[in-house]
């Protein structure tokens, strides 16, 4: 008998191997022992002394490991020596608790400061738990926790897994991994996606799924599955090779079987991003230019002429081709201290994007005019220009006017555009294109908006998936109305990079789909296997699923993938 698993999938690929649990190490329990004032100079020495190895440990292993898993351990070592925990602990050291309960108490502490912060300060838990348990291990003179060193492949369970854990791994012998916990912008979701090995994320059953049992990972669909007969498992995991061999081979230009052309575009935060996907050259230009990633850390507003010339690199990097800016998206879980408001209660429903333009007016203003010199700078360059968090038929006016006028008066062409994230703009989808040039579907924010579940809260994974029937409806009708009125509609959320859900985006009438570049190739190959019909089929097919999973297993049978 099989016993099917589902959780959310975040690297694509079907696996088959022995399962193997990693479980954090139990916390010591309390003790009601005071350390006598005359030992505690000593115990602060012992605890010091075990922080800096485990920072130690952490940031070799960084030198030995690249990009972002370098980054995370670099990340996770440094929090082992953080000013503030360190001293917290200390402090309770001195007032007479044994190291152990100081550390396991210091942490309680900044956990929850971290979880009362939310976004992505929340997900950094799991990191600080980590530095915790090793601190605690070397306390007792034990072992660091981690993943034991195996030869044969197997299939990596945890509840979490730390970067720590995460970022030595060899994807020939870990050939999957899953979590019960963790969402897809976790640590966890990161390193998988830099190795490339399958996985999947808040699998809540995960545990029924003991140690050494066989288990059938496939994360296009987000199932696990034990039971399989082992032929069939092999099998699949065959068919799967040969997927990712296409997708190796992938060249572009993107269409489907029967020749329906699909612009496939990269989504960068700035020069450099934008012409790395221009040097992998499958990037037709670029479908979304997150501008306020380029200034999170600016304390005050970047100058005209300083913001021309970051827009200006990603223009130049893709010249000849259609570059889309998305004007600051600043607010929620992006704040940028010249333009957002502090401390409200409920950011992601506050004055985020087009929205901060209430309070500062001027920023906006002066994005616009940095927009218009970096295109005169570049005229070969197709410069589109789009709003987030638009919500109301005014503010989309209001926003194309002031792009097409300030063009306009500059001699250059900008077209004006709307991202749809708010379901408002979804449902009143026949209002706002006749006032625009273009739209995009940023389906982060509209599944966040439509399903009420925060996308980043780990606990939501499952509400915040982009194949929940809800957002698709809405996507499907923005799509209809594009085509209607010809209106370009491209997607620039995470949807645009799931290859199957990519085939369904296309099938509703999507014209452009924009995302990490090193997405590119696989859904280019997805799309080249089915044709615009099956497509078609799959978006009729999808608005009649009850739930994420259905709509998956709908979508796959109608194209055949
Ligand atoms: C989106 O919401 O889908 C989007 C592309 O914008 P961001 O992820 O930057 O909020
Ligand atoms: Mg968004």
């Amino acid at each position: 008998m099989t016993t099917i698993i589902n959780g959310t999938p975040v690297v694509q690929g079907v696996a088959y191997a022995p399962a193997v649990w990693v479980r954090r190490p139990e916390l010591p329990t309390f003790t009601s022992e005071i350390v006598p004032e005359e030992d505690r100079a000593e115990e602060v020495e012992r605890f010091t002394e075990c922080a800096r190895k485990v920072a130690d440990n952490l940031y070799s292993r960084a030198s030995r490991a690249q990009g972002q898993a370098a980054e995370v351990l670099v990340m996770t070592a440094s929090m082992a020596t953080d000013r503030g925990w360190v001293k917290d602990v200390t402090k309770r050291i001195n007032s007479g608790v044994p190291a152990i309960q100081a550390v396991i108490a210091a942490t309680d502490k900044f956990v929850a400061a971290f979880e009362a912060a939310g976004g992505l300060m929340a997900e950094r838990t799991t990191d600080l738990k980590d530095v915790r348990d090793r601190v605690l291990a070397h306390l007792q003179g034990e072992p660091e926790p981690g993943i034991p060193d195996l030869a044969s492949p197997y299939v990596l369970l945890a509840d979490d897994l730390t970067p720590a854990d995460t970022a030595g791994l060899d994807p020939k012998v870990c050939v999957a991994m899953a979590t019960e916990l963790g969402g897809p912008t976790s640590h966890t979701s990161i390193i998988a996606r830099q190795l490339g090995i399958p996985c999947i994320v808040a699998v809540r059953r995960l545990s029924e799924i003991e140690s050494d049992v066989a288990v059938l990972v496939d994360s296009h669909e987000g199932t696990l599955t034990i039971g399989v007969d082992p032929a069939k498992a092999r099998r699949l995991v065959e068919i799967d090779a040969q997927r990712a061999e296409r997708v190796r081979a992938w060249k572009g230009p993107a269409q489907t079987s029967d020749g329906h052309r699909v612009q496939l575009l990269a989504n960068v935060g700035d020069g450099a991003a934008a012409r790395s996907a221009a040097q992998a050259g499958l990037a037709e230009g670029v479908g979304l230019m997150r501008t306020e990633l380029a200034f999170l850390d600016a304390p005050f507003e970047p100058s005209i002429h300083e913001q021309a010339r970051i827009y200006s690199e990603v223009f130049a990097a893709f010249d000849g081709h259609k570059v889309v800016v998305r004007t600051l998206d600043a607010g929620s879980d992006k704040p940028v201290p010249y333009a957002t408001l502090e401390n409200e209660p409920n950011p992601a429903l506050g004055v985020r994007g087009l929205r901060t333009t209430g309070p500062n007016p001027e920023v906006l203003d002066h994005q616009v005019d940095a927009l218009v010199l970096a295109a005169q700078q570049n005229p070969t360059t197709e410069v589109w220009v789009m709003a987030p968090m638009v919500a109301t038929v005014p503010e989309a006016e209001w926003f194309a006017s002031l792009v097409h006028e300030r063009a306009e008066a500059a001699g250059v062409t900008l077209k004006a555009g709307i991202m749809v994230e708010v379901p408002a703009v979804a449902v009143m989808a026949e209002k706002f294109l006749p006032l625009i040039d273009f739209v995009s579907l940023g389906t982060n924010d509209l599944t966040q908006y439509t399903m009420a579940a925060d996308r980043l809260s780990p606990d939501l994974a499952e509400y915040s998936d982009p194949w929940q029937p809800a957002p698709l409806t809405l996507i499907s009708k923005v799509a209809a109305e594009g085509t209607a009125t010809q209106t370009p509609v491209g997607v620039c959320g995470e949807a645009a990079s799931d290859p199957v859900l990519a085939c369904v985006l296309v099938g509703m009438g999507v014209t452009s789909l924009s995302m990490a570049a090193g997405a590119i190739p696989g859904v280019g190959a997805a799309l080249g296997q089915v044709s615009l019909e099956q497509c078609r089929a799959a978006a009729e097919a999808v608005l009649t699923a009850r739930d994420a999973g259905d709509a998956r297993n709908l979508a796959r049978e109608a194209l055949g993938l």
